[in-house]
């Protein structure tokens, strides 16, 4: 998103205890955390602008206060994993829990469990700030799987379009009591950044990605997507890449997964590559973009080479892609080519 965040800034200072009072503000601007005058105040009005199609200058001005005051708050959570634009498409679910995240959590295991074994994170990872807990030490959610009887190859990346793990594990559930499948996600985290295991990557086949269930694991980032769904902490968004998918009435923009989430991606895909023997450290669709959007033979139920993909390259839906081309910058030599 583009728009002139000095002056708007400025602005909103100028015009705050004028036009309006913080406290007296809806959801999500009256956020304490979102100081007026604050980047992050800013571009939570622009992505209030995006998500109800006014003019996107950041600016709480009289035409956004107006649509602010008469607009219903966010209460479309647990989606599940976006789909292609076609209307109707999205089923719907059960609402979601709070958006708030929770603080970070400081009694946890700190281990995951690949493949039968116990695997702590490094000093490394403690001293950044990555923090995990896993169904066996800590208590997390588990669901119900059968054995994989293929190696895995492949792991997923996807976005809930929820805005709490618990709103995400919910809507599994459902899907698993209305269809009698094995639904499940072997990792979710969550809008702290808190990875959460709730199976094992190796050992247990879930139904979370289509074809590619039986030779892959995945993980659900916290993520609403736009900004209809969902408000603090995601409050940054941008235009809509080649790959976003644009809700019903809503702007062509994608909400930028928060900070803390996009620092745990790489480390996650890291040590998954090193525990898990028959998955390599490697990135099969980083060539598609918006001329080759997904792989060849994927509505046929083609498979991509062994490595980390995004739910989207390879099946009718939107999610994952952003994340994937962070975790290729960092680990695979800069960013895949230009679209
Ligand atoms: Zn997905």
């Amino acid at each position: 998103m583009s728009f002139e965040l000095d002056a708007a800034k400025e602005y909103n200072l100028r015009v705050q205890g004028k036009l309006w009072q913080h406290g007296e503000l809806a959801s999500p601007l009256n956020d304490e955390r979102l100081a007026p005058g604050s980047d992050a105040f800013s571009f939570a009005v622009a992505s209030f602008q995006a998500a109800v199609g006014l003019v996107v200058d950041g600016r709480l001005g009289p035409a956004t206060l107006a649509a602010l005051r008469a607009f219903k708050p966010y209460d479309v959570a647990g989606q599940g994993c976006s789909q292609d634009g076609v209307a109707g498409d999205i089923e719907e679910q059960p609402r979601g829990e709070a958006r708030d995240p929770k603080p970070a959590r400081t009694s946890v295991s700190n281990r995951l469990v690949i493949d039968g074994v116990e695997v702590p994170l490094s000093a490394a990872l403690l001293a950044a700030g990555v923090t995990c807990s896993n169904w066996r030490d800590d208590g997390e959610a588990h669901f119900a799987a059968r054995r994989r009887s293929e190696p895995l190859h492949h792991f997923v990346l996807h976005e809930s379009v929820t805005t709490s793990v618990a709103a995400t594990i919910r809507v599994l559930n459902a899907k698993r009591r209305r269809r009698g499948w094995d639904y499940g996600i072997h990792f979710n985290v969550g809008p702290d950044g808190h990875i959460t295991q709730h199976n094992d990557p190796v050992l247990d086949r879930l139904v979370h990605a289509n074809h590619l269930n039986d030779t892959s694991a995945g993980v659900e980032i916290t993520n609403p997507y736009n900004p209809k769904f969902g408000g603090a902490p995601w409050i940054n968004v941008i235009p809509g890449p080649w790959w976003c998918w644009r809700p019903k009435g809503a702007s062509r923009v994608y909400t930028l997964p928060t900070n803390a989430q996009m620092r745990v991606l790489a480390p996650l895909c890291q040590i998954l590559s090193i525990h898990c023997v028959d998955l390599p450290l490697s990135f099969p669709t980083r060539n598609l973009n918006r001329r080759k959007k997904r792989i060849q033979g994927w509505s046929d139920g083609a498979l991509p080479p062994p490595g980390f993909v995004a739910h989207r390259d390879f099946a009718a839906h939107s999610d994952g892609r952003y994340l994937l081309e962070h975790v290729i910058n960092l680990l695979d030599g800069g960013p895949p080519p230009a679209s």
